[in-house]
């Protein structure tokens, strides 16, 4: 089953993609993440997507769109598409790209969660800087020893875009160029939507209804 999460920056798409890859053995294909590496790894194109992901903008289509046909063209199934598609343009390449390699995408799933809750969910968030676990200072705090309650690792790390600012774009960007999105997979019979707000393990089993379902 090959699934897309669909929602603004904050809406818990890492959190649940990461529960997702864990539980059921499937494969997490962040664009976001691929495009930290590169730019932390300090290749040509890292450099070239820097400052666009510092603003908040949205790096190009034919660069993201050429990160996901890599990986595709690596073979598997089981995918979790998190952070793309996120223009119309990217959804559209991906029907393509999964047709060309016989597979399906099974479901989308929207995360729905108001703008206030994600403007406090994003500046509190941190992550485990070895395994990626990701925390929050108010509802999931790094363990009072200091230790990643998954990996043990000692260094947390804050995202340079999860500030006001960046953010403010983000949610912009979203609002304009993502959330048409809604509707393309709606007309098309595959949009589903869970209430994102919930407890961690509440969002999963809302997800796990609508995969399962
Ligand atoms: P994320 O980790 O998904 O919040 O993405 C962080 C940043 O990477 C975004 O603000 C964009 O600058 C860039 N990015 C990630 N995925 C995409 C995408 N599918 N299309 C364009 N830009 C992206």
């Amino acid at each position: 089953m090959n699934i897309i999460l669909l929602g603004p920056p904050g809406a818990g798409k890492g959190t649940q993609a990461r529960i997702l890859v864990e539980e059921r053995g499937m494969t997490q294909l962040s664009t976001g993440d691929m495009l930290r590496e590169a730019k932390d790894s300090g290749t040509e194109m890292g450099k070239i997507v820097a400052d666009v992901m510092a603003r908040g903008d949205l790096v190009t289509d034919e660069i993201v769109i050429g990160l996901i046909r890599e990986k595709l063209a690596e073979g598997g199934n089981g995918f979790i598409f998190d952070g793309f598609p996120r223009t119309l343009a990217q959804a559209d390449a991906l029907a393509q790209l999964l047709n060309e390699c016989g597979q399906t995408l099974d479901r989308v799933v929207e995360l729905r969660v108001d703008d206030e809750a994600l403007v406090a969910r994003i500046t509190a968030r941190s992550t485990c800087g070895n395994c990626g676990e990701v925390y929050n200072d108010i509802t999931k705090p790094i363990p009072a020893d200091g230790k990643c309650s998954n990996c043990g690792g000692t260094e947390f790390k804050r995202r340079a875009d999860d500030n006001e600012d960046s953010l403010k774009k983000r949610l912009m960007e979203y609002y304009k160029q993502t959330s048409p999105l809604i509707g393309y997979y709606y007309a098309k019979g595959q949009h589903t939507r869970v209430d994102g707000l919930g407890e961690i393990d509440e969002v999963k089993s809302a997800i796990a209804e609508k995969l399962d379902g």
